[in-house]
């Protein structure tokens, strides 16, 4: 039973969204979650009412479909679908990841492409919201098939996008080596050098630390929202999720911190080593990952570590977790048995990974619980900090670029704390997220007209 005073007007918008998008699970998922924190809020302000903003920014700008045909080593031919949903550009471009994975769809492209619009305001950048990507899948395929459809891709990519226009980035699936095949053939189909993508590597306009900045925003975010309970990572259990770029680097920055973190996990199994993931054993796993492209199970051979298979860490006793992989990747049952073996803070890398039952659980038993449009925000913002740099031609240091991201995320959690503490002094960091991302945009929305 709801205590949402306004579950009807929330119930009857969400028809209409699920008539309007069929068949569209997750943005389903997405827009109701942002729905429920907005609805009461847009009551109590009927100039968003009136203006039909909430309507108007579930319906993405445009949103674009193309073939994406590429030959493999053996010279057979493969036919992928590409995607980019250009959901809003009230303050700034289009902004947002691609994706390449094989369960990649429209409905699941819809629902990042709608978070990032919140998640983009947040960062206090002017960034809009977009998201793309394929159901090609680089798992298994050589560099050189990568690249020629990459290359493909960006065919027709390219004369949609631009550095003023819509700036993708990485995700799962698009790390650095897919950045470059891209942004090579973006170059010399426009013949022009600009920032027209985030992610690229050092040498030809990338930024330090956008590698690292969505695992340690999501750690920083961590640490702002232990710091309202008077603690921190030293000497705390870390459950990690996932083993790829998100996973990295949390693992990296919540060791530094004083945390031991104990799983990984990829979409196989996951990884314990009680003894933790120190620097060293990280090291290990990024070159398996990231160069040998191999099975996290490879850990436990190699450090004598418990490897579970077919299962998510969430059944390991841990203080902090730190879901780094994918969307859904958390339950009622498994948030359920998290809390219940003492765990107390949910900062999520990843997007969305705890189902509507999860978050339900967390806010209920009122631990911490940062959503992803929150605590992973540090990357988009870190992306943004890369295209001030290449729009004034230099390069801040690491460190400069480590100070803006922790900034950032201060600002965020602090924003989140202002629109979502209750009266009992309980921070709903959903409610504070959503609303927060939401009153920038919507302000531009109404201050540009009806566009
Ligand atoms: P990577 O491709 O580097 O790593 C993804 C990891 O998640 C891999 O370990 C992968 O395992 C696992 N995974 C992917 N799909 C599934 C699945 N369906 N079930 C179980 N495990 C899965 O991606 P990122 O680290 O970049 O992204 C991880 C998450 O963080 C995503 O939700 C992404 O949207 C989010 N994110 C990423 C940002 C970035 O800057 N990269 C920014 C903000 C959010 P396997 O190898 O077996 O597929």
């Amino acid at each position: 039973m709801s205590n949402n005073p306004f579950q009807q007007q929330v119930d009857e918008f969400m028809a209409k969204i699920k008539a309007k998008n069929a068949g569209e699970l997750e943005f389903h998922q997405a827009v109701m979650e942002v729905a429920e924190s907005l609805i009461p809020f847009i009551e109590e302000n009927p100039k968003y009412k009136h203006a039909k903003i909430l309507e108007r920014i579930a319906e993405p700008e445009r949103v674009i479909l193309f073939r994406v045909p590429w030959m493999d080593d053996k010279g057979e031919i493969h036919i992928n679908k590409g995607y980019r949903i250009e959901m809003n550009s009230a303050i700034g471009p289009y902004k947002g990841g691609l994706r390449f994975h094989p369960t990649v769809n429209l409905g699941i492209l819809k629902f990042l492409a709608f978070e990032q619009v919140f998640k983009n305001s947040l960062t206090t950048l002017p960034m809009g919201g977009g998201k793309g990507g394929s159901d090609f899948d680089p798992k298994g395929k050589t560099d050189n098939e990568v690249m020629r459809f990459c290359q493909s891709f960006m065919m027709e990519l390219f004369r949609h996008i631009g550095p003023n226009t819509d700036v993708p980035a990485g995700d799962i699936g698009v790390g650095g080596r897919e950045i470059g095949f891209m942004f090579g053939m973006y170059r010399r189909l426009k013949n022009e050098f600009t920032g027209v993508l985030t992610g690229k590597g050092l040498d030809w306009g990338g930024s330090l630390i956008r590698p690292e900045a969505t695992g340690y925003g999501q750690v920083y975010f961590a640490q702002e929202m232990l710091a309202t309970r008077k603690t921190d990572f030293k000497g705390k259990i870390a459950t990690v999720s996932g083993s790829g770029n998100v996973a990295q680097f949390a693992t990296q920055k919540a060791t530094e911190l004083g945390a031991k973190v104990v799983t990984l996990s990829d979409s196989e199994g996951y990884v314990y080593d009680p003894a933790g993931i120190d620097a060293e054993k990280l090291a290990w796993v990024m070159h398996l990952k990231n160069v040998k492209r191999g099975r996290i199970k490879e850990y436990a051979q190699k450090y004598k570590a418990d490897y579970v298979d077919g299962k998510r860490p969430w059944e390991v006793k841990c203080d902090i977790a730190l879901p780094s992989a994918t969307q859904n990747e958390i339950n009622g049952d498994e948030a359920k048995l998290l809390v219940k073996n003492g765990c107390y803070c949910v900062s999520e890398g990843a997007n969305m990974p705890s189902t509507p039952e999860a978050i339900s659980v967390y806010i209920d038993s009122k631990i911490l619980y940062g959503p992803g449009k929150a605590a992973n925000a540090g990357g988009v913002a870190t992306s943004g900090l890369e295209m001030s740099q290449n729009s004034m031609r230099m390069a801040w240091s690491r460190e400069e670029v480590d100070q803006k991201l922790h900034t950032i995320m201060v600002n965020i959690h602090k924003n989140c704390v202002k629109w979502g503490t209750e009266q009992d002094g309980f921070i709903n960091y959903v409610r504070g997220a959503n609303i927060g991302g939401f009153v920038k945009v919507a302000d531009a929305m109404i201050a540009q007209g009806l566009i």
